[in-house]
Formats: C-alpha cells, structure tokens, sequence
C-alpha cells in the first residue's frame, strides 16, 4: 500500500499538487477528475489518509456521502445530465489503482459510451441462502447501529396533496421524471 507521503490524493489534499476543486470542509473533499468518464466526473475523498472504505470512521463517511450525494444535484442542475453513477472502487480486484479512499460522482447521458455493466450470475438457491446466513451472522458482528422506524402517533397530520403537486400515474413514472428531471 503507498504510504501517505507518496499517496496521489494526500498531494491533492496538501495542495502539492495543483487540482479543480468544487467542493472543501474540515473532513471532506471534492475535485474534478480531469481525466473523468465524462465531463464533470468528480471524485469525492475523506481529507484523512484510509486506504480503504472499512478504515473509514462512520462520521467521516457519512459527511463524505452527503457531499457526493449534493454534488450529484449539482451536476444534475449544471451539467443537465440524465444520471449520475455513484460508485467506489474498494480493493485492487475492484480496480482501485490509489490507496486513499474516495467516491466517484461520474455525470450520465444516454448512449454516453461509459460501460459499468457487468453479466448477471445465476445462482442456485441453496447458493444464495448459503451467503445470505453468513452476512447475515457477520453483520451482526460489525456492531452496525440497527435504526427502527418509530411509529407516528395517530393524531399527527395526515399528508395533504395540494394541487400543485403535479398528478403522475404510478410511482415509476414519477421516478422516471424525477430522474430526468422533467416538470
Ligand atoms: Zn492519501
């Protein structure tokens, strides 16, 4: 693993190396790739040197995952792209080529020439529940905080529907046109 003096993103982040920064706080930052999948792909990282996502303290990760998830609306509202990717390279088989851990926001078009697909596997049932007991158990031990949802009481207020709210058929075509942002 390259240590911290010779790590790429620890340059970036000391200003030793020039980058286009869209984005800084005490914990995270942002910079646009300039070799990027598409114009506007940015790459979002913690300030502190974790190889990987496990080393990543749960704060850290969920300011850095809020910023990825803003700067996504960003691009969406500049760029007036129809997607966004949001996804890491954890591992060297994942194809992550730099010890520092970071999220890549990658803007979308249709027929972009950008290729994340990968073949679906079938497995076996007995395959599947193999795996599923096993997370499961390993899971438990992570000391993950499980969130309940807690039940409203009944005399709060139910959800008006106004009429400005536009009417959309079902949930998916309302997920389609959030997606595209179509009004
Ligand atoms: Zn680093």
């Amino acid at each position: 693993m390259t240590s911290r003096e010779s790590c790429l993103l620890c340059q970036i982040i000391g200003n030793k190396i020039p980058s286009y920064k869209v984005y800084e706080d005490d914990l995270t930052l942002a910079v646009l790739d300039v070799n990027g999948a598409n114009p506007g792909h940015c790459f979002v990282m913690p300030k502190e040197h974790y190889p990987i996502i496990e080393q990543v303290p749960d704060d850290v990760l969920g300011n850095l995952f809020i910023v990825a998830n803003k700067i996504s609306s960003a691009i969406f509202e500049t760029l007036k792209v129809q997607g966004t990717n949001i996804f890491v390279r954890n591992g060297v088989p994942a194809g992550q080529t730099v010890a520092h851990f970071m999220v890549n926001v990658i803007p979308r078009q249709e027929n972009d020439g950008v290729n994340l697909q990968w073949k679906p596997k079938q497995l076996s049932e007995e395959e599947v529940s193999t795996i599923e007991l096993k997370l499961k158990e390993e899971i438990k031990n992570t000391g993950v905080q499980k969130i309940e949802k807690t039940e409203k009481p009944e005399s709060a207020p139910k959800e008006v529907v106004t009429q400005s709210t536009p009417a959309i058929d079902d949930e998916d075509d309302y997920f389609m046109k959030q997606l595209r942002r179509i009004p």
